[in-house]
């Protein structure tokens, strides 16, 4: 059981990755099941939870959709930035802002599980 898991995690980051803009949970069953018709959505669900929770793929809150984390970074901040236009999403290192973020919440005794930065707006394109 446990190794089919992690087969099912390997072959969700290879379909995002290959799509040029966010997936919802919907889109990614809908492609896994042109192989194997069988899975079941809880499966697609506890899997994205664990990438999202391993840091391998971001969830856009806004967005309801994924994506696969294409950057380098442990316990960082990822920056999204999601064009409304073409639906690019691109993603930054906002690691330098991890200590500001700290600092702004601290008095509030908050403890956050993580920081995910989305930015809406228009991509280089399609602001031309
Ligand atoms: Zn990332
Ligand atoms: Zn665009």
């Amino acid at each position: 059981m446990r190794k089919e898991a992690a087969i099912r995690q390997s072959d969700i980051l290879d379909v995002l990755s290959s799509s040029e803009a966010p997936m919802t949970a919907y889109q990614i069953l809908a492609e896994l099941q042109k192989d194997e018709p069988d899975i079941a959505p809880p499966t697609i669900y506890r899997a994205l939870t664990a990438l999202t929770y391993q840091g391998r793929a971001h969830k856009l809150e806004t967005l309801k959709a994924f994506v696969p984390c294409r950057c380098e970074h442990d316990n960082s901040v990822p920056l999204l930035t999601i064009c409304d236009g073409c639906g690019s999403v691109e993603e930054h290192d906002g690691g330098p802002l991890l200590p500001k973020l700290d600092a702004l919440i601290a008095s509030s005794e908050f403890i956050p599980d993580g920081y995910t930065i989305e930015l809406h707006g228009q991509c280089r394109v399609c602001a031309q």
